[in-house]
């Protein structure tokens, strides 16, 4: 041992500046905490301002977060732990013990210090959109036909708030601002460009529908970023699987709609033909699958069957596919006085 204390003169090697540990002790105050700490919590979700960042959290925990942030120690020492103890003056103020065990050098120490926690009523971002009426992106979503049928809109919603909804999980800043019901479809505005976009791409998938996309500068950030608000049209096709379609010239069943285009059944001689999706738009409905005709079977044999025209009660022959399984229903359609078998 070599080193003493310039204070008392005590043989030790455990000095810090020069001191031994109880002289370096002596009258120090090891934690300083600011009088008061505001604690910011949004009044709308309830959520608090930790960090820069709106975080859910209970408020004992919160407050004491707040109390234990604020509390800096002598830059000889290290926090190695903290407790609070939280006393409630009234629903705003909270005087805040920070109990902390603090290391300085080799040397444990525990010291105290105190604040009072207020807690401030504000917004957030994210909820001052929300009632602001915020959005970024407009999805448009109408129909190719006269007036979009409520349960074509009630599905196309439902695809909307569930993709909204899960974004959501993850990204609190997705949200629906707003619809409207507007001639011949509807209008969803989307709080991000992000969602209007993905979600353009998943109904134009979903349904083969035609896609458009516009943008609009509506201002500028502080920072001098342009912003845009961008417009997706979705224009839901006509057809739908089931629905008879004339393609060329010829009549089809339409078996399958995806991503790449569609599938059709020839209404002649039953083959499958596959349509690309550029071409989609040259499907034209000749008969939804709603008004199909439905007939009583009558009898069958290998690729017929005879069915009771449901008109005039006669006897009507139809083409049916080899080894089709009939009921004892079938449904038809009857093209220029014609009627032909429609596949199940
Ligand atoms: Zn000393
Ligand atoms: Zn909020």
């Amino acid at each position: 041992m070599n080193g003493f204390c310039v204070e008392c003169g005590i043989d030790t090697d455990q000095l810090v500046n020069g001191m031994c540990m109880t002289c370096f002790l002596k009258d120090r105050t090891l934690l300083t905490l600011p009088d008061h700490v505001d604690l910011f919590t949004c009044t709308s979700c309830g959520q608090f301002l930790r960090r820069g960042e709106y975080q859910s959290m209970a408020p004992e925990k919160a407050i004491s977060l707040a109390a234990k942030h604020a509390v800096v120690p002598i830059k000889e020492a290290k926090i190695i732990e903290s407790t609070t103890s939280i006393e409630p003056r009234d629903t705003y103020n909270y005087l805040v013990n920070v109990n902390c065990k603090l290391s300085i050098g080799d040397f444990e120490t525990d010291a105290v210090a105190s604040t009072i926690v207020r807690v401030k009523n504000t917004v957030c971002k994210i909820c001052s959109r929300r009632t602001g009426n915020y959005y970024e992106s407009i999805l448009q979503i109408r129909t190719s036909e006269k007036e979009l049928s409520a349960r074509l809109q009630d599905e196309v919603l439902k695809k909307v708030e569930d993709f909204v909804d899960d974004a959501a999980t993850t990204n609190p800043n997705a949200f629906i601002t707003k619809m409207e019901i507007v001639p011949g479809g509807v209008d969803v505005y989307l709080s991000m460009i992000a969602i209007g976009r993905e979600l353009c791409k998943l109904l134009g998938d979903f349904y083969c529908a035609e896609l458009d996309e516009s943008s609009k500068l509506v201002g500028q950030t502080r920072d001098g970023i342009e912003m845009y608000r961008v417009s997706y049209l979705v224009r839901l096709p006509e057809f739908h699987v089931g629905d008879i379609v004339r393609y060329g010239k010829k009549y089809y069943l339409l078996t399958r709609v995806s991503s790449s285009g569609g599938k059709i059944k020839s209404l002649n001689n039953f083959a499958d033909m596959t349509i690309r999706r550029p071409n989609m738009p040259e499907l034209k409905v000749y008969a939804k699958s709603s008004e199909l005709e439905e007939a009583d079977v009558i009898s069958q044999s290998d690729n017929e069957i005879q069915i009771m025209d449901p008109r005039n009660y006669s006897t009507i022959d139809l083409l049916v596919p080899r080894n089709e399984n009939i009921g004892d229903t079938v449904k038809f359609v009857r093209i220029d006085g014609i009627p032909y078998y429609v596949p199940q």
